[in-house]
């Protein structure tokens, strides 16, 4: 009986060692979303589809599904990040950029833009060799919006001030305030900047191709981004061992 062949494309955000000399794979795809699929022989060097079974190589693929599973039986390579690959920092903070879309993406659900998002996010590091700090901040509100999570940011909540001279992000709530606004309100909040609450109106309405399309001076990124993780970690109530693993690498 023919088994059912599909082609899509697809970047692998998760590759497990399994028997023999086997990989399972966590693939994000945009037309089916994320997939768990069965690289067989993967490990072996010789292996057709060793390449493409890589961490953060995408290609297009054919996927063969039997008895529930997907197999990969071909690959086409259509970009490795290979100097990422080489890269220590680079390497853990995609890997955090792997896990983070990993949980904010459905099985079977398309998932065009966070697939793009993701392999602009790996090329804005490699390529383009934007400052960490400002791919991790981007990327990671980016995300968090597309997945429902959206923080306010038109206006102080309490006092409809547009450009507070000392905003702060609520990060429980996810909305703006003035540092002497909602200070009975409890909660977490995370100093901002003029500089800082701008980049974050960027990258939350900004057409996605302008997403890394900004500069901060360093205490203005560093806010940011402090800003950004701190909403990501109120937001989703747990942290990621990938981005443990990546801030250790910066001390
Ligand atoms: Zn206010």
């Amino acid at each position: 009986m023919e088994n059912e062949r599909i082609v899509v494309k697809g970047v692998i955000l998760r590759a497990t060692d399994t028997k023999d000399a086997d990989k399972m794979l966590t693939v994000l795809t945009g037309e089916r979303g994320k997939l768990s699929v069965v690289a067989r022989g993967a490990r072996r060097r010789t292996s057709r589809i060793a390449a493409a079974s890589q961490l953060f190589v995408y290609s297009e693929m054919v996927l063969c599904e039997r008895r529930g599973w997907y197999m990969l039986d071909e690959a086409a390579t259509l970009c490795q990040f290979s100097a990422l690959q080489n890269d220590l920092s680079q390497f853990a903070l995609a890997s955090y950029f792997a896990e983070l879309t990993e949980s904010l993406t459905q099985e079977e659900i398309e998932a065009h833009t966070a697939l793009s998002l993701f392999l602009n996010a790996l090329y804005a590091l490699e390529t383009l060799q934007k400052p960490s700090a400002l791919v991790k901040a981007a990327f990671t509100l980016r995300l968090l919006c597309l997945a429902g999570y959206e923080p306010l940011l038109d206006a102080c909540a309490y006092c409809d001030e547009v450009t507070p001279q000392r905003p702060m992000l609520d990060v429980l709530q996810g909305i703006l305030r003035c540092a002497g606004c909602g200070t009975g309100s409890g909660g977490l909040s995370m100093p901002l900047c003029p500089a800082s609450l701008a980049a974050m109106r960027h990258i939350v309405s900004c057409e996605p191709k302008r997403l890394y399309s900004f500069t901060l001076p360093d205490d203005a990124l560093a806010r940011l981004d402090n800003a950004a993780e701190a909403f990501c970690a109120a937001q989703l109530e747990r942290g990621f061992r990938t981005l443990d693993y990546y801030k250790a690498l910066q001390i």
